[in-house]
C-alpha cells in the first residue's frame, strides 16, 4: 500500500506550511498552516486549499504558530470533520491564537472594507472569522508527548518534544502494513540547545525519511551567555539614564523566555528598581498556559501554586485603560508588549511615547521582516512612521540576538546526526539560501541524500 507525503507549502520559504500524507486510503494532513509575511504570500492564503477537505480522514499539527495552524479553521468551515491530533498544550495555546487570528482577519478586513467603499468598490469579506476559529477548536484532540496513537488504520502517530515553544512536537509517523513498517520523521520546528525555558529537541535514531525545518540553516546564533551579558549592560544604562525599556515580544514563548531571565537574574541585573509590564492580553493568556503546563519544561519561574510568574513587581495589564496609564511613566518601566516586529499591538503607542526620548531604549529581541517597523528601528532610521505621522527616533536601540526559538545551522546537523541510518532528507520551511547552505552541511558531514522539497511534490516511501 501507499505511504507517501506531498508538499503543499513551507516550500522553499518559510510559512504556509502543509503536507499530504497518503497512507494506504487514507488521506491525513500534516500541519495546515497560514502563509504569512509578504503581501503576495499573503494572497495566497486566500486560493483553495489544495485538497478537498471533505477527503481528509485526520488532521495532525506540530505546533500553534500560526504559519502551521492558521489556515485549520478554514479547513473547517469547508467541510473537513475529522479530528486534530496535536501535544495538550498546543490544543491550549490554539484556543488563544486561532480566535485572535479570526477576530485580526475580520478587523483587516473592515478597514480594508472602509477604503473600498470610498473608491466605490465591491466588498471583501476575511479569511475567516473569530466565529470560525472557535468552531474548529471542538475538532481538537489533545495527545501526551511519546504516546503512539493509531489515527486511521495502518498509521501510528507519536509526538516528541521539539523544544521550540510549549507543547511543540516532532512528528513520527509510523505505517504499518503486510507486517512491513515505514517510518516518516517531520521535525516540526526545532528548538535550540541551549533555549532558556524548553528542553533540548528531542531526537530520533531511525526514519526511512525526515522531513526538516531549515529557517536558520545558514546561521549560527549567538550564544546565551553573551546574551544575558548585553541584556545586564542595557538594563544598567536605561537605569543611569533614567529612562524605560521597551520589548516588542512575540506573545508566545518569546514572553515566556523574557519572564525566566528576569525572575532568574533579579538581582543581578538590579531589577527591583523597576516595574515590569506586562503589557499584552494574549501574552498574559499565553503565559498562564505556560504556568497549567510546568511538567513540559525545567526551568522555574512561577510562584508554586498560581499562574504568576515569580517577580513581585511585574504588573499584567489587560485592559486598554490599564494599558494607557503605562503612558504616564517616564522612567523605570520596563515594558514587553506585542506585537513582535512592531507592526501593531500595543507597543506602538508605547513607541510612540518614548522613542523621541534619548533615556529610552528599545530592545528587539525576536527576528524583524524586512518592511516593518521593528526592522526599520534596527537599521537605525532616524524617524519612523505610525498612524500616518512622522515620529523622531532619539531612544538608543538594541538587538539583542540569541533569544530564538528556532535551532540554527549546528543545532539542525546535531539532530540529523542522531538518525543511526542516515536517511534521505526533505528540506522545507527555509528560505533558498538557508536551505542550500544547510544542504551542503549534511551532504557533507552527514553523507546524507538531500533535497529542497519543491511545491508539489510528492515522495513515496518504498
Ligand atoms: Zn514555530
Ligand atoms: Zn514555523
Amino acid at each position: 500500500m501507499t505511504f507517501s507525503i506531498t508538499f503543499l507549502g513551507a516550500t522553499e520559504q518559510v510559512t504556509g506550511s502543509l503536507y499530504q500524507i497518503n497512507a494506504g486510503d487514507h488521506v491525513v494532513l500534516l500541519e495546515c498552516g497560514m502563509f504569512q509575511g509578504r503581501s503576495e504570500d499573503e494572497a495566497r492564503n486566500y486560493k483553495a486549499l489544495p485538497v478537498d477537505p471533505a477527503a481528509v480522514d485526520a488532521v495532525l499539527l506540530s505546533h500553534a504558530h500560526i504559519d502551521h495552524s492558521g489556515r485549520i479553521p478554514l479547513l473547517v468551515r469547508q467541510g473537513f470533520n475529522g479530528n486534530i491530533y496535536t501535544q495538550h498544550a498546543t490544543v491550549a495555546l490554539c484556543e488563544i491564537m486561532l480566535p485572535d487570528s479570526g477576530f485580526l482577519h475580520e478587523r483587516d478586513a473592515e478597514w480594508q472594507n472602509k477604503k473600498r467603499r470610498q473608491r466605490g468598490e465591491s466588498h471583501i469579506t476575511p479569511l475567516y472569522t473569530k466565529a470560525d476559529a472557535e468552531a474548529c477548536l471542538t475538532r481538537f484532540r489533545g495527545v501526551d508527548y511519546d504516546h503512539e496513537l493509531e489515527i486511521v488504520p495502518g498509521l501510528s502517530v507519536r509526538f516528541l518534544d521539539a523544544g521550540h515553544i510549549l507543547g511543540a512536537a516532532v512528528v513520527e509517523l509510523i505505517y504499518r502494513d503486510g507486517g512491513r513498517e515505514r517510518r516518516l520523521v517531520f521535525s516540526g520546528d526545532l528548538g535550540t540547545r541551549d533555549s532558556p525555558v524548553m528542553r533540548p529537541p528531542a531526537t530520533v535514531s531511525e526514519a526511512d525519511c525526515v522531513v526538516l525545518e531549515s529557517t536558520y540553516g545558514d546561521r549560527l546564533h549567538r550564544n546565551l551567555v553573551e546574551t544575558l551579558a548585553e541584556f545586564r549592560q542595557v538594563i544598567a544604562a536605561a537605569r543611569e539614564e533614567g529612562g524605560n525599556v521597551l520589548i516588542p515580544s512575540f506573545a508566545v514563548g518569546r514572553t515566556q523566555d523574557l519572564l525566566y531571565l528576569f525572575s532568574k537574574h533579579w538581582d543581578e541585573w538590579g531589577l527591583r528598581h523597576w516595574t515590569i509590564y506586562l503589557d499584552s492580553p494574549m501574552a498574559i493568556q499565553a503565559t498562564e498556559v505556560y504556568a497549567k503546563h510546568r511538567d513540559l519544561y525545567d526551568a522555574k519561574f512561577f510562584e508554586t501554586d498560581t499562574f504568576r510568574p515569580r517577580l513581585p513587581n511585574l504588573r499584567m495589564t489587560r485592559s486598554p485603560e490599564e494599558s494607557m496609564a503605562i503612558n504616564r511613566e517616564t522612567s523605570g518601566a520596563i515594558i514587553i508588549a506585542g506585537s513582535g516586529m512592531c507592526t501593531g499591538g500595543r507597543i506602538r503607542h508605547h513607541l510612540k511615547n518614548n522613542l523621541g526620548r534619548p533615556e529610552s531604549h528599545v530592545v528587539i529581541v525576536g527576528f524583524q521582516a524586512a518592511g516593518t517597523l521593528g526592522r526599520r528601528l534596527v537599521d537605525g532610521a532616524k524617524t519612523v512612521t505610525m498612524w500616518g505621522d512622522e515620529y523622531a527616533v532619539r531612544a538608543h536601540v538594541h538587538t539583542i540576538g540569541g533569544l530564538s526559538a528556532h535551532g540554527d545551522q549546528k543545532d539542525l546537523l546535531d539532530w540529523y546526526s542522531s538518525f543511526r541510518n542516515r536517511p534521505p532528507v526533505y528540506l522545507v520551511h527555509g528560505e533558498p539560501a538557508a536551505q542550500e547552505a544547510l544542504a551542503l552541511k549534511l551532504r557533507d558531514h552527514n553523507k546524507a541524500a538531500v533535497s529542497i522539497a519543491k511545491l508539489g511534490q510528492r515522495v513515496d516511501l518504498q
